[in-house]
């Protein structure tokens, strides 16, 4: 598809954008407004100085309307992804965002519902948009032995596109920068800082901090209740949390399900909330057990939270300026 055809198409999906200042409860105070004016393909617009777009909201269930954890990051003239769950291709040719666009992909851990869409990023990256600079990946150790088999599972179609297709050998290289807790990625006005959180037996995991100007956001990655995030996070403007959550009977089992047992509850993710004191808190990475409602999600937070929260859905977009707003594309 031609690049005119993906603009038409964005602009057709901004139409109903709508806009909601991030002050009180999401869900009342709402005011439609036009969306700003599109700029190029892949770039921020406007005057924000961090956009914040959710790829993937769900869980590993191979759900259709929350497709795996992925979140972009767009910070002046830099794209930044983290984690590679199953349809962020899709969800970047969604919102017509070349993925040969990506400065660096940052992974929180190497559990597959973070990564599983990594092939499908590389190489049809690669054979779609074109990609003729090697992707950067910064992830935990074990990395790099992941990628390697990869290159080598796709040995047949590398190789045939390389040489027939003449597609540019540089764009389907790899490149893997193994991190340790408080790495820090920077680039002229923008610096991601990487830090061990809690969830174990899944060691090292990460959440991050993304900061530009005054502005940052920062995600908290798969984790338990994390002191470590409380710390890293103080001062931003939005706090993305992942969730997970049962019913009643299904929380007092014990032994508690790993599914509850290595993420952060509706009421605990609300005490992050509150020593954080983000302009936003937003849930991501919902790991709803039995088909537990995620409308049930806020009423639990609201426990120990009274500040903005949305539970997050595939597309929602954070606009990070003067005010957090809320766009859904
Ligand atoms: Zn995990």
């Amino acid at each position: 598809m031609n690049g005119m055809l993906r603009l038409l198409r964005r602009a057709f999906a901004l139409v109903a954008s709508v806009i909601l200042a991030a002050c009180g409860s999401a869900a009342g105070g709402a005011d439609t407004v036009v969306p700003p004016p599109l700029s190029q393909r892949g770039m921020v617009r406007g005057d924000a100085a961090l956009i914040v777009t959710l790829l993937g909201t769900g869980d590993p269930t191979p759900r259709i309307d929350r497709f795996g954890p992925s979140t972009l990051v767009e910070a002046g003239d830099k794209a930044l992804l983290f984690d590679i769950g199953r349809g962020a291709m899709q969800r970047l040719y969604q919102i017509g965002h070349s993925s040969a666009k990506l400065d660096a992909i940052f992974l929180t851990h190497l559990h597959s519902d973070h990564v599983v869409g990594l092939v499908d990023l590389w190489l049809t990256g690669w054979v779609i948009d074109r990609r003729k600079s090697p992707l950067r990946i910064y992830g935990p150790p074990g990395t790099a032995e992941m990628v390697k088999h990869l290159g080598a599972a796709f040995t047949f179609d590398i190789d045939i596109r390389t040489s027939e297709a003449r597609l540019d050998p540089q764009g389907v290289r790899l490149e893997v920068v193994e991190m340790e807790d408080g790495f820090v990625w920077s680039e002229g006005d923008v610096t991601v800082r990487a830090f061990l959180v809690d969830h174990s037996p899944v060691e090292p995991a990460f959440g991050f901090r993304v900061d530009r100007d005054t502005h940052a956001v920062a995600l908290s990655g798969d984790t338990r209740y994390s002191e470590a995030l409380i710390r890293h996070a103080r001062g931003v403007d939005l706090l993305l949390h992942e969730v997970a959550e049962a019913s009643e009977e299904r929380k007092a089992e014990r032994p508690l399900l790993p599914r509850l047992a290595h993420h952060t509850q509706a009421a605990d993710a609300g005490r992050v909330f509150t020593a954080v004191r983000p302009k936003l808190a937003v849930f991501t990475h919902l790991v709803l057990v039995d088909g537990f409602d995620p409308a049930g999600l806020i009423p639990l937070a609201r426990s120990t939270w009274d500040g903005p929260l949305v539970v997050g859905e595939d597309l929602m977009t954070f606009r990070i300026g003067a005010e957090v707003a809320i766009e859904k594309r």
